[in-house]
């Protein structure tokens, strides 16, 4: 509907415009989604079978590289949706989570046995806090149980990932000497969560880059951030950790997982993309598929998205206020980084009319929707739609066809009050 704003923008605006010089092609990055595992497990996000195949689907569709379906060993249901998952879903490898017992790598085995490709993902605390307090072990059964399970776990599949569940608050010394041992059993993804985000990001960077460096055969394994939001910092973690030398990042739709959630997939995705020339690193993702992708987990959880929520919430590229809208119809760049058809959004819901709204927005509305105005109906029209903006959040198409009419209509047109000029461009904030 909104046709002068097509093609107004590009990613490459800022190297077009002699910010930057030339990049080299970027390092790829794989995406590991865990919306099906981490986010699932999160109060209110549960899902049933036929759910979470929904979602799956729309996670190949988005390109996700590794797709985490579940934890079998949690329940049957959780094992029967790996399954039905990896009876379908080709593309991905499909991942099943599992702890170092025995039992739960081979419930995670058989649930992965139709998948084209499976990873087992196995897991064990290394923090003393966890070790003493939680699973009440000596680090020494902590080493053994992990170089087990990874031997076990390569019995069924080549690819084996494991997580040294809260890495940012274990021993340093100690992780290094389960990272080594575990990539020496078979692993070939290791896996290093801010389990309880805490980190911050240039802490984590230096985390990885210490890490990568203090391993001998770092080199033998893609290592992995998975980051947790507590202090709102996942992906900003989750970035600084790709600078460290992490090739892998976990990341979810919406930002779902435990307590505050995961990195959010939609914003990470963004970020090395719109920001390529300070990130030289790319992911395989189709970023147009991302809004679909977050409505449809956000239909299936009756959960919604924040109205503001970075790249997929409603308002992310919405424009109420008057300066603002003018800006964006005379050029997009003036209030947009990115264009919302490069991550599915409608371009058509980009200018919301309400009290804050200006003239030149509520004209180009109603130009979009065939009206060709006199420059006085114009001015009747922005001082119905500020009217009726008192009294409701947003002035929708139907709305503005009836003011259109009233106005158009003599006798009730304005009752013959004189009225003030309106400010031609609007109120609302300009910063
Ligand atoms: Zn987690």
């Amino acid at each position: 509907m909104w046709l002068f704003f097509v093609n107004n923008y590009h990613f490459d605006f800022y190297r077009t415009s002699g910010y930057n010089s030339p990049m080299s092609t970027p390092a790829r990055i794989v995406v590991f989604d865990t919306t099906l595992r981490d986010g699932e497990q999160a109060p209110g996000f549960s899902m049933d079978v036929p759910a979470k195949l929904a979602v799956a689907r729309a996670l190949d569709t988005l390109g996700v590289d590794i797709l985490e379906a579940g934890f079998p060993i949690a329940s049957p249901a959780d094992a029967e949706a790996v399954r039905q998952i990896a009876g379908e879903i080709k593309r991905p490898v499909i991942a099943a989570l599992a702890r170092t017992r025995r039992q739960d790598i081979e419930e995670a085995a058989r649930s992965l046995e139709p998948a084209e490709r499976s990873r087992i993902h196995t897991f064990l605390a290394t923090s003393d806090l966890h070790l003493q307090a939680k699973l009440r072990m000596t680090r020494e059964e902590c080493l053994a149980s992990a170089i087990d399970a990874v031997k076990l776990a390569r019995q069924f599949t080549d690819d084996v990932e494991f997580s040294a569940e809260d890495a940012t608050r274990s021993d340093r010394e100690f992780l290094c000497r389960v990272i080594e041992s575990v990539i020496r059993a078979g692993c070939t993804t290791v896996n290093l969560p801010d389990t309880v985000g805490y980190a911050t990001p240039d802490e984590h960077r230096d985390f990885f880059a210490e890490i990568i460096a203090r391993v001998p055969n770092a080199d033998k394994a893609i290592f992995s951030a998975h980051c947790h939001n507590d202090l709102g910092l996942a992906v900003a973690n989750s970035l600084a950790a790709i600078q460290g030398g992490v090739r892998q990042v976990e990341c979810s739709v919406n930002g779902i997982g435990e307590r505050a959630g995961n990195a959010s997939l939609e914003e990470l995705v963004m970020a090395l993309r719109v920001r390529s020339d300070r990130l030289p690193y790319d992911t395989g993702i189709n970023s147009p598929a991302l809004f679909a992708a977050s409505q449809l987990l956000s239909e299936v959880t009756s959960e919604p998205v924040q109205a503001n929520k970075a790249i997929v919430g409603r308002n992310s590229f919405a424009h109420e206020a008057g300066i603002h809208q003018d800006g964006v119809l005379k050029d997009v760049r003036t209030y947009e980084i990115m264009r919302p058809e490069d991550v599915g959004q409608s371009v058509s819901s980009r200018l919301v009319l309400g009290r804050h709204s200006g003239r030149h927005a509520v004209q180009s509305r109603c130009e979009a929707l065939g009206f060709t105005l006199s420059h006085e109906e114009v001015d009747q029209i922005y001082r119905a739609v500020i009217s009726l903006g008192e009294h409701r959040k947003a002035i929708a198409d139907n709305d503005l066809r009836r003011i259109v009419e009233r106005v158009r209509t003599p006798a009730t047109a304005n009752g013959g009050a004189p009225m003030p000029q309106p400010e031609a461009v609007g109120y609302g904030h300009g910063v």
